[in-house]
This record gives structure tokens, C-alpha cells and sequence, in this order.
């Protein structure tokens, strides 16, 4: 059976596991670089961003995560996340992994609207809208080749998009009771 990592070095990751423990799927804490091995897929949570990456410089992780995406393993960043994954941030800090080809700004809605729902069309899970949280959220303000966007908010700002098997998301599935994302993602596992 497949196992899916969780990076658990800070932010929302127990939502995460249990999610994939309610679709019975086995969930695994990753912190180690020896963790990675033992995953086939990798979900990297919301929190912050900064911290996460500082973590994973300590631990080690990084380099390591790099390889098996490149190697083809499925990886999919939730706000923080999705940060994370970037190809590069309109901020100095902090340094993402490189790994979409995605430009993305951190806190991108302001204090006025931290945090927010929306009902998102998301044609890749059917035509029922999906609840879509965002907590300081990030935002993808370019899109490269070989990025596809799987939703937007209604003025047009992407905030989902897939290169391949690399799935970002700047909202929070995690929060709601709306598992139809962690299916998406799970089914790339499937084929292999
Ligand atoms: N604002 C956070 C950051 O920049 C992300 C917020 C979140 O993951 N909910 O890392």
C-alpha cells in the first residue's frame, strides 16, 4: 500500500494525516532525510514558510526532497507550502526549493482580508464548488511553461496550479471537510 509523507517540522501537518487517515490511507510524519525514503509522496503543509525552510536547511532535508521530485515522486504544497515549492518569491526570503515553475508573493491579500473563503470552480474535481480556505496567503503572480492552472479567484489571480506531478494549492484543503483534493493528488500515486 502506498504511503504519503507529511512534512511535520512545523504548521498544519496533523490535518493533513488526518485526512489521508480518513480516506485510509497511510500517512506518514516526515522530518529526516531518511523519512523521504520510506514515502511515495510528499505533502508539504501550510504554516511558515520561513520556518519550514529554515528547519529543513537543519535537518537536512531539502537536497534529498529535491531529488525524488525530480525523480518523479508526487509533492503538493498547501499555502506555505506551495511557497516552498516556488520557483522563485517576489520576497528576499525565504529561499524556495525551485521544483514550479511558479512565481509567487507570501501575504499576498494584505490585513485586510488575512484571511478569506471562497467557493472555487475547480474543473479537475467536477462542478461542485470548492470551499477554499486562505490564511495569509500566498499568491501566484506568474506562471511559466509547463504550469497549468486549475483555479483562480474571480478576478483572475491563479490559486491552484499542477506542473506534472507538483500540485500547488495557496488555500487550505486540510481545513475543511472537502477531502475531493487529497483524492486528486492520491491518484497520481496509482499511476504509478
Ligand atoms: N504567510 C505564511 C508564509 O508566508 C503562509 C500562511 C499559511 O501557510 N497559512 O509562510
Amino acid at each position: 500500500m502506498a504511503r504519503v509523507g507529511v512534512l511535520a517540522l512545523q504548521g498544519d501537518f496533523a490535518e493533513h494525516l488526518q485526512v489521508l487517515k480518513d480516506l485510509e490511507v497511510e500517512g506518514v510524519e516526515v522530518r529526516l532525510p531518511q523519512d523521504l525514503e520510506k514515502v511515495d509522496a510528499l505533502i508539504i503543509p501550510g504554516g511558515e514558510s520561513t520556518t519550514i525552510c529554515r528547519l529543513m536547511d537543519l535537518y537536512h532535508v531539502g537536497e534529498p526532497l529535491k531529488a525524488r521530485v525530480h525523480a518523479g515522486m508526487p509533492v503538493w504544497g498547501t499555502c506555505a507550502g506551495m511557497i516552498v515549492l516556488a520557483g522563485a518569491l517576489t520576497e528576499d526570503r525565504p529561499k524556495p526549493l525551485g521544483l514550479v515553475n511558479i512565481v509567487v508573493t507570501r501575504n499576498a491579500f494584505g490585513r485586510q482580508t488575512d484571511s478569506f473563503e471562497e467557493d472555487l470552480h475547480i474543473p479537475a474535481l467536477g462542478d461542485e464548488p470548492f470551499r477554499a480556505v486562505f490564511i495569509r496567503a500566498p499568491s501566484i503572480r506568474r506562471v511559466g511553461e509547463g504550469v497549468e492552472v486549475m483555479a483562480s479567484l474571480p478576478n483572475g489571480t491563479p490559486v491552484a496550479a499542477r506542473q506534472g506531478h507538483i500540485l500547488v494549492t495557496a488555500f487550505h484543503p486540510e481545513l475543511t471537510n472537502d477531502t475531493r483534493l487529497h483524492a486528486y493528488f492520491l491518484q497520481w500515486l496509482n499511476k504509478g
